[in-house]
């Protein structure tokens, strides 16, 4: 059976980039007969407290976007919370690890903001390997001094797939990103690893997210193929861009629901998104379900989209 997912990070209040994620990826999985997991990406605990997590639990409720599994409903792959599941991405690291393609890195912030170099026009920065080839006795000196963060060691290759809405998409990792992180000098484990764990351990079958994470799919992939896991399939959709075409950004309270939601219903607020994401032309409010019908990823464009004035505050 198809499955989908919601997995939002709470680091502020849900904004209608979110909305939009979570009801693409409710419709394009409830229209196969789908079931939705809601998992949380709360890693970075420090930026996420728990209020934001059961705020954006209670905004979801009020847009009637519903799950299956995740907090609260329970499931089988309890807990949802990304912050209470490390053991599992300590078991995957340990697998890499076995496979001799993980490395202390010790440098600093500053360390790989100078050597990390050449910057990619995206902004992108690609780690130049500094700590690739230390010694044994180079690294035991620096760990000393300095707990070092883990990357894994990428070949010279491209890797190859094609996204369910944005086309065929390929990276060389080593030329376009580098060694990367799978754990933080602090221990939290990164992003890459987690998602990928995550997703296989729930049974994911589509992923529904922005473009903005469109190149971290080839360093997914890359861990998918090593951990020997099945990947999903992948659909990125454009951004929502403020309307002086700035990227929304939940720290800056950009389209956030505080206001909102004293403003319009949460019918209305769907309407307006599938409008925007090219398939709902009325714009007329429509609940989740009542979009089914008329969504297609045919019909979603691939520009990244500016709110207009009146849902942007
Ligand atoms: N937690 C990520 C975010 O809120 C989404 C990660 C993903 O969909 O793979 O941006």
């Amino acid at each position: 059976m198809p499955v989908g997912r919601f997995a939002p990070s709470p680091s502020g209040r849900i904004h209608l980039g979110n909305i939009l994620c979570c009801l693409l990826a409710w419709l394009s999985a409830r229209q196969k007969g789908g079931r939705i997991v809601l998992r949380i990406e709360d890693l970075d605990t420090a930026r996420c407290p728990m209020r934001y997590a059961e705020q954006m639990i209670r905004d979801l409720g009020w847009l009637g976007l519903d799950w299956d599994e995740g907090p609260e409903t329970r499931g089988p792959e309890e807990p949802y919370f990304q912050s209470r599941r490390t053991a599992l991405y300590q078991a995957a690291l340990e697998r890499l690890e076995a496979l001799g393609l993980v490395y202390p890195c010790f440098c600093t912030r500053a360390e790989l903001h100078a050597s990390s170099a050449p910057h990619r026009e995206d902004g992108r920065t690609v780690y130049a390997g500094t700590c690739r080839n230390l010694t044994p006795a180079q690294r035991e000196e620096r760990v000393r001094r300095r707990s070092p963060a883990l990357r894994l060691r990428v070949p010279d290759k491209e890797i190859s797939f094609i996204d369910g809405h944005m086309g065929p998409f390929t990276e060389n990792l080593e030329q376009d990103c580098g060694d990367f992180l799978l754990r933080r000098s602090d221990g939290m484990f990164a992003y890459q690893l987690a998602v990928v764990v995550d997703d296989a351990a729930m049974g994911v079958t589509e992923v529904v997210r922005g473009a903005d994470l469109l190149s971290s799919t080839p360093r997914q992939l890359y861990l998918y193929q090593l951990l020997g896991l099945t990947p999903p399939e992948f659909f990125h959709f454009p951004l929502l861009l403020a309307p002086d075409g700035r990227r929304l950004s939940k720290r800056d309270a950009d389209a956030g629901l505080d206001s909102l939601r004293g403003r319009v219903s949460g019918e209305e607020l769907l309407g307006r998104l599938a409008q925007l994401a090219g398939f709902h032309p009325s714009g007329e409010p429509s609940t989740a379900a009542g979009l089914l019908s008329e969504f297609s990823w045919e019909r979603v464009p691939r520009a990244d989209i500016r709110l207009p004035e009146i849902l942007f505050a």
